[in-house]
């Protein structure tokens, strides 16, 4: 405390305990209208202050005030000590700064993610979703042990994510070890694996959230307990379908991201791949594109496929045609890229996939394990335009075909795009 001395109320600091209030009003420290009172008042403060200040501090009347920030050892504050305090205790430190906040929500509301799943999320981020602990919150009397796995609370976390019945599931799909093991507020939950996950994979996070809360309602509601080994792949498909037209819509606008496709590393072959389909029409197109680490064009190929298949049956197809196009080519080291998360994600789980485009993935780890190096790995839409052009046509003009140092006019274009700074066709 220095000489510009103020004194505040710190509602997070206890306060004395006030004596109650009587009858009787208690004598001011001054007399109202007191020509005297500066005087008088300075007189006061130092009686009652200096010498025996109640919380431990030396005041000195020779230095300005300054602020510090106890959670640094430099007393400078810093947004990571901030949070490390709030999510220590979330009641003592209230997130005062929002900026985190908005722009958290500005990716969401931005995003691809249904409206329904924007909507699911606003709720679990405000505690709004009819949990055990939220309804006891609200005055309702029940046991607060989760009806489910029988063992735990049911608060949002533990309905989402921690509940010992969801383990397989999000260890299927690869987050189980993202999970930040302290936390037990939902909102706090949410932000570290927004920081902690790519926006496409946060996204699928968000969709297989969404997707848990409707299993949970149907066990306790419904008593339908449904096995993890029908509900994974079922869950892939639902995403599927609802991530991907939604994407659609949301790529009729310019985007500003500047994701681009990108080589592998010298002495290997990036394949990507795409299928092409109408909901409910028969006829898929799949393209295949193999390039060089320049980016350079080295084997395109695509096929055309009569009769109606799912988008996931589709997808399982154009890989199993890399992988054979690879083989052919005698090639050792392979990245193989799709745009289907579910399909990526399914080629690197151990769960089986108990469907028909399950059987085509059997099919592809099999033969997968011929080559010496070879990684599946799941890229954004917009940098697997080549195989998306290839697709489409394929599916336009009913072409199978492979080509070798030739590319068809329809995917041209998107090659050179593509093509690292410097380089040339
Ligand atoms: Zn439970």
């Amino acid at each position: 405390m220095g000489k510009n001395a103020i004194a505040m109320e710190d509602h997070r600091v206890s306060q004395p305990i006030r004596e109650a209030s009587t009858s009787k009003k208690r004598p001011l420290p001054y007399k109202k209208g007191n020509g005297k009172l500066k005087r008088w008042l300075a007189g006061f403060i130092r009686k009652t202050f200096l010498g025996c200040w109640p919380l431990g501090i030396t005041p000195s009347k020779a230095r300005n005030d300054t602020i510090g920030w106890s959670r640094t050892t430099n007393g400078q504050y810093t947004v990571a000590s901030g949070y490390k305090l709030r999510f220590r205790d979330p009641n003592i430190a209230e997130c005062s700064d929002n900026s985190a906040n908005k722009a958290w929500w500005k990716v969401v509301w931005g995003s691809w993610l249904t409206r329904k799943m924007k909507i699911f999320i606003w709720r679990v981020f405000h505690n709004w979703l009819p949990v055990k602990t939220e309804l006891i919150k609200r005055g309702m009397s029940m046991n607060i042990t989760c009806n489910w796995c029988k063992s735990h609370v049911e608060d949002v976390c533990h309905a989402l994510w921690k509940s010992p019945k969801l383990h397989n599931v999000w260890k299927h799909f690869g987050f189980i070890h993202q999970f930040p093991s302290s936390l037990r507020h939902a909102p706090d939950f949410l932000m570290v694996m927004k920081g902690k996950l790519s926006k496409e994979e946060f996204i699928f996070f968000i969709g297989i959230t969404w997707l848990i809360w409707f299993r949970r309602n149907k066990c306790i509601f419904q008593n339908k307990d449904i096995e993890d080994s029908i509900w994974i792949p079922w869950a892939m498909e639902m995403l599927e379908l609802h991530l991907a037209f939604a994407h659609k819509d949301s790529h009729q606008k310019p985007s500003k991201d500047k994701v681009s496709w990108s080589p592998p590393p010298l002495g290997s072959f990036m394949i990507n791949i795409d299928a092409s389909l109408i909901d409910g029409q028969p006829g898929c197109g799949l393209g295949v594109i193999i390039r060089d680490h320049l980016g350079a064009l080295v084997t395109p190929a695509t096929d055309y496929i009569p009769g109606c298949h799912s988008v996931l049956v589709a997808e399982t197809l154009a890989i199993r045609l890399a992988l054979k196009l690879a083989a052919t080519r005698s090639m050792q080291n392979i990245f193989i890229a799709s745009d289907s998360q579910s399909v990526i994600t399914a080629l690197k789980g151990q769960t089986r996939i108990n469907t028909d485009w399950g059987i085509i993935i059997e099919d592809c780890i099999l033969a997968s394990k011929n080559f010496n190096n070879l990684s599946f790995i799941f890229i954004p839409r917009k940098c697997n335009n080549v195989a998306h052009c290839l697709a489409n046509w394929s599916r336009l003009v009913h072409v199978s075909d492979v080509w070798t140092s030739f590319l068809p006019d329809c995917a041209a274009a998107s090659l050179k795009a593509d093509l690292p700074l410097g380089a040339s066709v």
